[in-house]
């Protein structure tokens, strides 16, 4: 915990000292983000710091490996998060960011075991499965496996952000776009999902 205050005291002394008049800017509009990012609960992937994005500009929902429930399955912090970024918020963007080494798509792939003590997390996992389980029809490797089932779980949140009517809506009307992306721990480096090509390719690529 001393850390953590530790840190907050350099928070202070090298941000918000520095920015005040923003910060009070902030403080009294409606905060208004461009983006909804579902990411991950791991603690290696920052989403802020992997978009470079200040205060105010990404609404963030992380969970462990990213899920969107469909809304069939709903779960009510995700749905509610969604509800407010998409219909309150107006947010022209949602992101579902996944990332090679997923410990949460590692535990489904070797089919809950590591899980089964934990009876909340294994039910949560249960809304990922039919996706990882798909991915392993193109088994290489472990390694390409994860990373393979990295990539169709992301996809698969993606997908079932359609589940909802409002997102939708807002797809019908032109209004919204959908990204599925996959952060690389291990380099730093973001892939996004590309319809055309149906991969995912450097966020860096001038196509994009
Ligand atoms: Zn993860």
């Amino acid at each position: 915990m001393k850390s953590l205050l530790q840190g907050h005291r350099s928070f202070r002394r090298e941000f918000a000292a520095g920015a005040r008049d923003f910060l009070a800017q902030l403080a009294s509009e409606h905060q208004s983000p461009s983006a909804l990012y579902v990411g991950c609960s791991d603690s290696r992937v920052v989403p802020e710091l992997l978009t470079s994005s200040a205060p105010g500009e990404l609404f963030v929902v992380r969970n462990i490996a990213n899920a969107v429930p469909p809304f069939e399955h709903a779960d009510a912090s995700v749905g509610a998060a969604l509800e407010y970024a998409v219909e309150v918020l107006q947010v022209g963007h949602i992101v579902v960011c996944g990332h090679y080494g997923c410990g949460g798509v590692k535990a489904v792939l070797d089919g809950h075991k590591k899980v089964k003590k934990l009876p909340s997390l294994y039910e949560w996992l249960d809304h990922l499965a039919p996706a990882i389980i798909e991915s392993r029809l193109q088994y290489v490797d472990d390694d390409t496996c994860w990373r393979h089932a990295v990539e169709a779980n992301a996809m698969q949140q993606v997908l079932n952000l359609s589940t909802y009517a409002i997102v939708r809506d807002r797809l019908e009307a032109g209004t919204l776009q959908l990204h599925g992306w996959v952060y690389d721990l291990a380099n730093g480096h973001v892939s996004v999902f590309d319809a055309a090509g149906e991969r995912f390719i450097d966020a860096t690529d001038p196509s994009l």
